[in-house]
């Protein structure tokens, strides 16, 4: 199979998350998500947590040479051959900042997955996603019989709700995304380096073979 990297697109609670721990099962690719990157430093204190947690909290994005520093200095230390990038780039500055590195690294070109959701969906999932605290898994109200507080039935670590999923920081973080982020679909699809997969109305094991194949069909 021809080498590649993925890059998950799509707006918040498109599900990049989860599809991305299907891909990387699938796939053997590094997984790189610059937001659980973040919540990291955020929950560790450092000065970079500090810095993007006023941005993280006010569902705006984080400034590009930040996000773009912290991508490129793990580039540089892990030397992966290939990548899942998850939730990076946001941005058009970032999309460039990436090529640059990736070209600096030896990485080869991305297959761009664009997750498509509509908007009553993300707003219905964001609102109900909760989150282990200890292994990062994710899990909906509406599917899993949980609330904010109970066991991780996973790992036994505490399930919470993010911060940034309260109803006006959801809003927040859909207007960056329209700003933002959506230009990303034009510029890859003109590239031609967009594959679209519709990402919802059917189990999340459905979706995610069918991102798993889309991903397949491209490259094999
Ligand atoms: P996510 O877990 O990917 O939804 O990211 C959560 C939050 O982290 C976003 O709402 C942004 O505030 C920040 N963030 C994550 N990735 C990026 C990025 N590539 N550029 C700017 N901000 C980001």
């Amino acid at each position: 199979m021809e080498k590649y990297n993925i890059i998950l697109l799509g707006p918040p609670g498109a599900g990049k998350g989860t599809h991305a721990e299907f891909l990387v099962r699938e796939l053997g690719v590094e997984h790189i998500s610059t937001g659980d990157m973040l919540r990291a430093a955020v929950a560790e204190g450092t000065a970079l947590g500090r810095q993007a947690q006023t941005y993280m909290e006010a569902g705006a994005l984080v400034p590009d040479e930040v996000v773009i520093g912290i991508v490129r200095e793990r580039l540089l230390r892990s030397r992966p051959g290939r990548v899942l990038f998850d939730g990076f780039p946001r941005t058009p500055a970032q999309a460039e900042a990436l090529e640059k590195v990736a070209e600096e690294v030896g990485l080869p070109r991305a297959l761009v997955v664009y997750l498509q959701v509509s908007d009553e969906e993300v707003v219905a999932r964001l609102s109900g996603r909760l989150q282990c605290r200890d292994c990062g898994a994710i899990f909906n109200r509406r599917y899993d019989d949980l609330e904010a507080g109970a066991k991780c039935p996973t790992c036994g670590g505490e399930v919470y709700q993010r911060d940034d999923d309260r109803p006006e920081t959801i809003r927040r973080r859909l207007c960056a995304y329209r700003e933002q982020t959506e230009p990303l679909i034009a510029y890859y699809r003109q590239r031609g380096q967009l594959v679209e997969v519709p990402a919802e109305g059917d189990t999340i094991e459905n979706l995610a073979a069918r991102v798993v194949a889309a991903v397949r069909e491209r490259h094999s």
